[in-house]
């Protein structure tokens, strides 16, 4: 039996997978609007643990069914470009006609209580990050749907925007679609189950991924001063 072998009960940053990984994970997904980034990153949030996602600030109007604080934080232009002015933005972007920032103090209060963050933004934003965002560790992930045709089905039978807000988001949809090669993963969402899947499997294999491991949870479980050589 190992000598040096302790049971430990859950601590800071213990995942129910039994990893010891460490917080503050960032998972930036971006796709076209209508491709299912909300579905995906909803039902995501019940399968895996430790999963939170940013409340974004937003001048879109809000539709039937969407909460002030929950699905966004819905503010006036004025109010937004005030945010922007005083920096509070950790990027934003006009996205379809209106503008979407990210929260850099919500962001930080999410991560400073070791949890992984979801950030479902567009493609302007996730450049931002990448190119000079403070987090070399995020993951980027593009959604894409199966085809223009089934993206053009999903907007309408979503039933939430009118036919000219439709248009302009196809409209905009290559272009966003034209920036996949910014990713770290690329899932086609046709069936969801099967989406849902990949999108876990690159969560769960990021909680493994050497950066992300306790070094103190190993080596206050590892005692590497009594390591033996191996002889030649
Ligand atoms: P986004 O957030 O990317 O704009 P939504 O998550 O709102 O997209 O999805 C757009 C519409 O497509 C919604 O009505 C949603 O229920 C539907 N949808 C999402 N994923 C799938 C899928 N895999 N198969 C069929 N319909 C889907
Ligand atoms: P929707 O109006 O359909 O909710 O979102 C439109 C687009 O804005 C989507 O591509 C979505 O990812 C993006 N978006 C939502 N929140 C943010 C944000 O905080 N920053 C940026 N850059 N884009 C956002």
């Amino acid at each position: 039996m190992s000598g040096n072998h302790k049971t430990s009960g859950p601590g800071p940053g213990d995942r129910p997978s039994n990893a010891r990984t460490t917080g503050g994970g960032l998972f930036i997904i971006s796709a076209p609007s209508g491709a299912g980034k909300t579905t995906l990153g909803r039902e995501i949030m019940k399968m895996v643990p430790g999963l939170k996602e940013s409340v974004s600030y937003t001048t879109r109007k809000p539709r039937a069914g969407e909460a002030d604080g929950v699905d966004y934080n819905f503010v006036s232009q004025k109010e937004f470009l005030r945010m922007a002015g005083n920096g509070e933005f950790l990027e934003s972007a006009r996205v379809h006609g209106n503008y979407y920032g990210t929260s850099r103090k919500d962001l930080e209060a999410i991560m400073a209580r070791g949890e992984d963050v979801i950030l479902d933004i567009d493609t302007q934003g996730a450049k931002q990050l990448k190119t000079k965002g403070p987090f070399p560790g995020a993951v980027y992930i593009f959604i894409l749907p199966p085809s223009l045709e089934v993206l053009r089905q999903r907007l309408e039978a979503r039933d939430t925007e009118g036919e000219e807000q439709v248009a302009l988001r196809l409209q905009n949809a290559l272009g966003e679609i034209g920036e996949y090669e910014m990713y770290d993963y690329v899932i086609v969402n046709d069936r969801l189950d099967d989406a849902l899947e990949r999108l876990k499997a690159v969560i769960l294999a990021d909680r493994s991924s050497l950066k992300r491991v306790d070094r103190a949870w190993v080596h206050g479980n590892f005692n590497f001063s009594e390591k033996k050589e191996v002889p030649e």
